[in-house]
């Protein structure tokens, strides 16, 4: 399997969180061998290091761990906006989405699930020849992905990787962890794979919520320039009549990024 991690790798600088965890353990190692007396404080501080750790890396915006898009980059954003649609493809929703960004002029960013790139391999080179882009959302979307260590999360990357480069013949440049959640272990991987970690500007929580009223207030209040918006075509939530809520969602919040001039974009358009 051609996992290719070895491939121009791009030079990993910790963010400043991490520097500082390094030093806090170097530190409290230090301070233990010359006062080992010390060790209840010093593995107090260790603790309180990895909860802090933790904590960044269940905050999906947080910039703690390492460079996050929560918004498209200044140059790209006046004007714009950049709809990601997460954990399809999907036979029955993603055709219909596609139909409805078509109708509207749109272009969309699709952060695919590879296992389900390599069941749907039609459906993956449609959304391409959409003139949409298709991002990595890891091989599996393992629930317990935050949980994996380096190894773990460079299979689950670079085996997505390596369905949607053989299935589309396009190279993703974007990464969204699973829920957006991770650990100080995602950074490193991501720099490796040469892929830049997107979040969202506002999510509609449209996997546990059913009602598209309130998954299209979450998405516009408020509504700006540059701002990621996060929608479903896979998991989602159905609304009435048994659809996935985005099929509900999408025509309205399209009409009103028409009213509002603003451009739907993707990711990619925007580096
Ligand atoms: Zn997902």
């Amino acid at each position: 399997m051609a996992l290719n991690l070895e491939h121009t790798p791009k030079r990993w600088k910790p963010s400043p969180l991490l520097g500082a965890s390094a030093l806090v353990h170097a530190g409290a190692a230090a301070c233990v061998l010359v006062r080992p007396q010390s060790w209840p404080w010093m593995l107090g501080a260790v603790v309180a290091n990895h909860l802090l750790l933790t904590g960044a890396g269940l905050w999906p915006r947080s910039k703690l761990l390492g460079p996050n898009w929560t918004s498209l980059p200044p140059d790209a954003a006046r004007g714009s906006v950049a709809l990601t649609i997460d954990d399809g493809p999907d036979p029955e929703v993603t055709p219909r989405v596609l139909d409805l960004l078509d109708e509207h002029g749109a272009k969309a960013t699709f952060f695919c699930i590879g296992e389900r790139v390599a069941r749907y391999p039609e459906l993956a080179r449609e959304i391409i020849a959409g003139g949409h882009d298709i991002e990595n959302h890891t091989q599996r979307h393992r629930h317990n992905f935050s949980l994996l260590g380096p190894a773990g999360m460079a299979a689950e990357i670079a085996q997505a990787q390596d369905s949607i480069q053989r299935i589309t013949g396009t190279t993703p440049q974007f990464f969204r962890a699973p829920a957006g959640l991770r650990n100080p272990f995602l950074d490193p991987v991501l720099a490796r794979l040469e892929l830049r970690l997107a979040s969202w500007t506002r999510r509609g929580f449209d996997t546990v919520t059913a009602n598209a009223d309130a998954v299209y207030r979450r998405l516009t209040t408020p509504l700006g320039d540059g701002d990621i918006l996060l929608l479903h075509d896979g998991n989602a939530a159905r609304g009435r009549g048994g659809d996935a809520v985005i099929l509900e969602v999408l025509p309205r919040l399209l009409e009103t990024l028409a009213q509002m001039r603003l451009r739907p974009v993707t990711l990619r358009s925007a580096l």
